[in-house]
């Protein structure tokens, strides 16, 4: 019969309602607080989005069951323009979205109708998100609920945003930022199509002159002006002549787009071919002399102005382009290609580690051959990035000569600025980066707009330190961390339109969505008692936050003020001491850039360092059977519908076991399902045994209670270090072979008072299965016969003394055994009449241990094993068999570690008497009988001389 999926889970979920099992409050536990990058609900969840949240869920009931008090609490965030902009495609009637809301997303018709109103948009997501997150049976305290437009919420980010200005972290000015020109509005992670964070660099344009024009280069090394021996410009693009601020520049089409959003008015005057400028003298700002424009195929009109200068000394790019023009000169008048040939690259980096011109010695290095090759990438980041941390200026510099380049290079900067021989451009990152409204997103130059302070360096240095005393999992994410910091600068954090808070100094705008995300945390404490009325947003004022955050301040006068009794108040400040800081963050790997490190930045700007978070735990996405999941390939999975189809818990496990925390995830249907009959399989078996105290434990007991503590203290290792796949790995499969195994060893010898042990094995196995697939464990909790919730139960904790290392051991002999007969029958396909094990003779036992003891000390020479081998009495047989000590060597280093220690412990044992108990066994897969003689035995029946290949652990075997 087809198990009820659907009603197991729901009478689970009824049940953990009932019982408040997830609310969580202050007691005497120590707690855990563990929160999840709350979702924007502009469409219902898909698998892709139920990885995040089971691993904190998974998390969060692990903590759970280690006796913490744990606070897992969810909120929605309705704030910015996305929202917005489905509600304008909605009143135009945009059949694409409507269609998606109909088959897609299956809204009922009364709800489309209502999506012109934004909010309608985000509290229908809103209600289905969380329906979603309960059927998936998360242990959230929905008691906590929030919304970002919720009045008190947005007395908290007024409250937030007042004491970010007090602190001069939120500055009013002109800075860059990622901009939508058809939206009008800065653009960040949720605006952009592929959810990709803009992020930009600042160039500089150093303005050459030809006669009255100006030829604008872009550059990040503005040092190496002293080192430019040409120009380079692309014959066959077409170039604008535009008249920028009262000059004549000339650039590339899409290079005069970009300075228009750059404060900069741009008129267009002509247009003029690149080959015109070709064989064209420049005059260089800040030097005498005048160089020569040639021609480049690697210029491109979309990078910089395009138009680059050339410094052949120390750009490869350049060294490769002068190169090519002196091998192929046909294309070439000939005064110019005399002219090229005649150039010689100018030094002005001196670097350790590399001679008078680093550029030829990189490119010889990557077996660059032209200025196509993709190598020329390779070669520039490497020799840049030398330069820059350990290049120090030459005599040729001018007033810089003698210092380093990484400290001069804001010094050259400033110098050329100021003396109008250079301007700014700003580039977008692994552009076109596209809004989700379709145009391509632009640097714009916002101007006297309120940004907050990211450049701050003082804030900057808080968070290295922040984040460098932090656990951040996985480890190799805290370099990008480090890294965002670095090059994050002042952010805009305001819009005109959108749902939100108004900034409360000047209400034509709104904090925009990933400004009013970053201390959120705090606010769930509140949450509850807004929930409950007890806080009212007309009543709350600044103090009040700050009593409840802060702790001390007039109570008195809160109290008043506020309308509000001493006792609320102080239990809610006890609360919030009680829970913070924020224990762990979950999120996905996108939020790296943006949110996580804000809320890094905004935690250490708003609380005391007391308060600042303790863990940031960090996921990859999730693939559908190999492929990234969009809309467009047509392969996302509604997260309910996959719920109502297959279960909950099996989409779960699904989710979790294709990868650690940070590989991408593989979820299909395929392993959907064999995980759902695995799972159908235990719960069958839950029922079968009953709790009884085991009583005459024999050597497979004493086994199967040895592995049953080896798995409980790998699986909570793996919980530690938050490996899921790994820790449900044993949970669902190592336990499965195990088990097996004793029930082969069991049915052999037929014995049938076994219960009492697999109950104690399997009590153990659902317990570390309930955080995985919580619904299901429940319920075999139950069949094993508990009567409490297992969502409860305490985390199984391994008995050092219930292990047997002998006990271990004889197994291993036994099955190890088992394979090779197995295997020997497979490969001679023989039916066989007998089967005949040999042990080996005495000296080899005693060699085995001499080898194993040499190796764990670290000696794996043959020749100096066989020698002591040979100088001792009990060993030197050896001599008669020197294959023997190769092959022990081998033997011993195929096992892990742990095992060769325990056998050192264990020291001799008597194989023959172990495998003695391999009758039962082979009667009963093979239907023979065996007899298990000694190497030494004289009486042995040894017909094809079999015994002497026999070694320690690996009996030889002759079947008949
Ligand atoms: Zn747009």
């Amino acid at each position: 019969m087809e198990l009820d999926w659907s009603g197991i889970e729901k009478k689970w979920r009824q049940r953990w309602i009932e019982t408040k099992q997830f609310e969580a409050d202050p007691n005497k536990k120590e707690k855990k607080f563990i929160t999840v990058a709350y979702p924007y609900p502009n469409s219902p969840q898909h698998i892709g989005h139920g990885r995040t949240y089971t691993i904190t869920d998974v998390h969060a009931r692990y903590y759970r069951m280690k006796g913490y008090n744990v606070l897992f609490p969810m909120g929605f965030h309705y704030t910015g323009t996305p929202i917005l902009g489905m509600a304008r495609r909605v009143q135009e009637e945009d059949k694409e979205l409507i269609e998606a809301f109909r088959t897609l997303y299956k809204v009922p018709e009364q709800n489309i109708k209502e999506f012109s109103e934004p909010v309608k948009i985000a509290s229908y997501f809103h209600q289905e998100i969380k329906s979603g997150m309960m059927e998936m049976g998360y242990s959230i305290d929905w008691r906590r609920e929030f919304t970002t437009i919720d009045p008190v919420y947005n007395k908290f980010i007024e409250w937030q945003f007042r004491k970010l200005k007090n602190k001069n972290l939120v500055i009013q000015g002109s800075h860059p930022v990622g901009w939508c020109p058809k939206d009008q509005n800065p653009v960040s992670q949720h605006d952009t199509l592929g959810d990709v964070e803009p992020s930009f660099t600042e160039y500089i344009l150093v303005k050459f002159k030809y006669e009255n024009y100006i030829i604008p280069t872009a550059t990040l090394r503005p040092e190496t002006i002293f080192g430019v021996t040409n120009l380079w410009i692309n014959p066959t693009v077409t170039y604008k002549i535009v008249d920028v601020d009262g000059e004549r520049w000339v650039v590339s089409t899409e290079c005069a787009r970009k300075l228009e959003f750059l404060n900069k008015k741009v008129v267009l005057v002509d247009e003029i071919k690149g080959i015109e400028f070709v064989g064209k003298k420049v005059k260089v700002p800040e030097r005498t002399e005048e160089v020569i424009i040639l021609p480049a195929s690697f210029v491109k009109s979309e990078n910089g102005t395009g138009i680059v200068m050339s410094v052949p000394a120390h750009a490869p790019f350049d060294y490769q382009a002068l190169e090519d023009i002196k091998k192929d000169g046909k294309n070439i008048e000939q005064n110019l290609l005399n002219f090229a040939k005649s150039i010689k690259p100018i030094s002005i980096i001196q670097t350790d580690g590399y001679g008078e011109i680093p550029a030829k010695e990189v490119i010889e290095k990557f077996k660059v051959e032209n200025q196509n090759s993709p190598s020329l990438e390779d070669a520039t980041k490497e020799l840049y990035s030398k330069e820059f941390y350990g290049g120090k200026l030459k005599q040729n510099t001018g007033q810089f000569a003698g210092r380093t380049v990484v400290d001069t290079k804001e010094d050259v900067k400033k110098w050329i600025l100021q003396n109008n021989n250079a301007d700014v451009l700003f580039e977008l990152n692994d552009g076109p980066i596209r809004c989700r409204c379709g145009a391509e997103c632009v640097v714009k130059i916002l101007n006297n707009q309120w940004f907050l302070d990211y450049s701050n360096k003082n804030w900057k240095k808080d968070a290295h330190s922040c984040i460098n005393n932090m656990k951040i999992l996985p480890e190799e994410i805290r370099g990008e961390f480090n890294y965002v910091i670095d090059w994050l600068r002042e952010r805009a954090c305001a819009r005109q339109h959108g749902l939100g808070t108004k900034l409360p100094w000047d209400k034509d705008w709104i904090v925009e969505s990933l400004s009013d995300s970053v201390i959120y945390m705090a606010y769930y404490i509140l949450a509850k008692y807004v929930n409950k009325n007890q806080i009212v947003a007309e009543n709350v004022n600044d103090e009040f936050f700050d009593y409840i955050f802060f702790g001390g301040g007039n109570a008195k006068k809160i109290v008043s003020e506020c309308k509000i009794t001493k006792e609320l108040l102080e239990q809610i400040r006890d609360e919030f001491a009680y829970f913070y800081p924020v224990n762990a963050r979950h999120s996905g790997r996108d939020l790296v850039p943006n949110h996580l490190t804000f809320f890094v930045f905004n935690h250490i700007a708003i609380f005391p360092e007391k308060y600042w978070p303790e863990e940031i735990i960090v996921n990859g996405s999730v693939m559908m059977d190999g492929k990234k999941m969009s809309k467009s390939m047509g392969n996302i999975i509604p997260l309910r519908d996959a719920i109502r189809t297959y279960g909950a818990d099996p989409i779960r496990l699904a989710i979790l076991i294709s990868a650690e925390l940070l590989q991408d995830a593989d979820f299909n249907l395929e392993a959907v399902r064999g995980i759902k009959n695995k799972l159908e399989n235990m719960l069958e078996d839950c029922s079968k045994y009953k709790l009884k105290p085991a009583t005459n434990l024999q050597q497979e007991e004493r086994w199967l209670q040895s592995r049953l503590q080896q798995l409980i203290s790998e699986t909570t290792v793996s919980m530690e270090k938050m490996r899921l796949r790994e820790a449900l790995h044993y949970v669902l499969y190592e336990f499965d072979s195990d088990i097996q195994w004793y029930q082969k060893r069991i049915d052999a010898k037929n014995r049938a008072d076994t219960t009492g042990i697999l109950q104690e094995v399997l009590s153990a196995r659902v317990a570390m299965l309930s955080p995985f697939a919580p619904h299901i464990a429940e319920e075999m909790w139950e069949k094993l016969g508990n009567t409490d919730s297992v969502s409860k139960a305490t985390w199984p904790s391994a008995i050092d003394n219930k292990i047997d290392i002998a006990s271990i051991q004889s197994e291993n002999l036994l099955k190890s055994t088992m394979e090779d007969i197995k295997n020997i029958l497979k490969v001679t396909k023989i039916t066989p009449r007998r089967i005949i094990i040999y042990t080996s003779d005495s000296w080899k036992v005693k060699a085995y241990q001499k080898i194993l003891a040499n190796i764990i000390k670290g000696e794996l020479n043959i020749g100096v094993l066989m020698k002591s081998l040979i100088a001792d009495k009990e060993t030197e047989l050896v001599k008669k068999d020197p294959e023997f000590a190769k092959k022990t060597v081998n033997d011993i280093l195929s096992e892990p570690a742990p095992a060769r220690e325990a056998k050192v412990k264990i020291g001799l044992v008597d194989e023959k008497k172990i495998l003695s108990e391999l009758d039962s066994l082979v009667q009963k897969d093979f239907g023979v009988t065996i007899q298990v003689f000694s190497e030494s035995d004289p009486e042995k029946y040894d017909p094809k001389n079999k015994a002497r290949t026999a070694r320690p652990f690996k009996p030889a075997i002759l079947i008949e």
